[in-house]
């Protein structure tokens, strides 16, 4: 299909080698680009920050990290989401900064992303920032929880994202219940096997549905991030989103105009702002999971 292509494009490293040295054409795809990643560098990202705030929407920030390969990899990772948690603090923006612990070295060694992850929960404790750990492979899950669960417990301000599609993540909401951070559900973006996860599905969108509830109920802060219609009219319909603790969050450039709609209603919307070099592979990943915005990006880079 276009969309496994598209996947495939976006992991061809030789290929990539070539689009960004091809004269002329890596503008271009940067101004396609530039529907879903707001530029390059976090003073780009703090700048859309401030216009997204002043509109009223909440704000999560992410650097784009997709060639980690060594240790000195993660520390400048590391190093740039200290200085985002800095400068988005020197603004006042009391936003959210997303990452993933994969980038800050947890593969590699846990025990050095766990020390990443504490420095940076310190610093984004005294700038008022928000951390979210990103969900990521099945395989990786079990680490991920148990960094997360070493300083969670210290820290308030550190969340955790958490996949509806896979089986497990039931029982691993109930172990951390007891953690006072920010969930963020989502669907999950990952390709997993049949025995770990659900398809995209009624099924699936159930699931969603009956975590939101579990969460909803108890009070902790939850961040609903998703862009399916069924799943927004429920959760509008339910009244979730009238809740002090809940909001409803989508990806930069996806479905604006209904996060607008949300915002103009008076709910608790957030938009994930990412920014960084390495758009490529993001952007490739966004066409590829909704074949439509192929087109948009082909018109955008057509007319600039
Ligand atoms: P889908 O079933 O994928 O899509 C439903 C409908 O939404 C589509 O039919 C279409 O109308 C619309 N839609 C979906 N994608 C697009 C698009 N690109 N362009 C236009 N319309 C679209 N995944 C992880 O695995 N780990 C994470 O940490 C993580 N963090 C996320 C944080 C946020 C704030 C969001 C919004 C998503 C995150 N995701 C993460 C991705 C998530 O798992 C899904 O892959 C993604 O949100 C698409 O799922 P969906 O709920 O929108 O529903």
């Amino acid at each position: 299909s276009a969309s496994q292509a598209l996947k495939a494009m976006a992991r061809d490293e030789q290929m990539k080698a070539q689009v960004q040295r091809a004269e002329g054409l890596y503008p271009l795809l940067l101004s396609a680009a530039k529907r879903f990643v707001v530029g390059e560098t976090r003073e780009e990202a703090i700048s859309e920050a401030c216009n997204l705030l002043s509109k009223g929407y909440n704000v999560s920030l992410e650097y784009i990290c997709e060639n980690i390969r060594d240790i000195q990899d993660c520390i400048s990772a590391k190093d740039e989401f200290l200085g985002l948690i800095r400068i988005a603090g020197q603004a006042n923006l009391k936003s959210t900064v997303s990452l993933d612990l994969s980038y800050m070295g947890m593969n590699a060694d846990p025990q050095l992303a766990y020390e990443h992850l504490l420095e940076l929960a310190q610093e984004a404790e005294r700038c008022g920032i928000t951390i979210m750990i990103s969900a990521e492979e099945s395989t990786k899950i079990d680490q991920i929880l148990g960094i997360y669960k070493r300083i969670g417990e210290r820290y308030a301000n550190i969340g955790i994202t958490l996949q509806a599609h896979l089986h497990r993540t039931v029982r691993d909401y109930l172990d951390i219940q007891a953690y006072p951070g920010k969930i963020r559900i989502v669907k999950g973006a990952y390709q997993e096997a049949a025995d770990v996860a659900l398809a995209r599905s009624e099924e699936l969108n159930e699931r969603y549905l009956d975590i939101v509830e579990m969460i909803v109920a108890t009070g902790r802060p939850i961040s609903i991030a998703t862009h399916d219609e069924t799943i927004i009219e429920e959760v509008v319909k339910k009244g979730y989103l009238n809740q002090p603790n809940v909001e409803i969050e989508m990806l930069y450039g996806v479905r604006p105009e209904r996060l607008k709609e949300l915002k103009d209603e008076g709910y608790q919307t957030k938009v994930y702002v990412l920014y960084g070099v390495e758009w490529y592979l993001y952007v490739c990943h966004r066409l590829a999971e909704f074949p439509p915005n192929i087109y948009k990006a082909i018109a955008d880079m057509a007319n600039p």
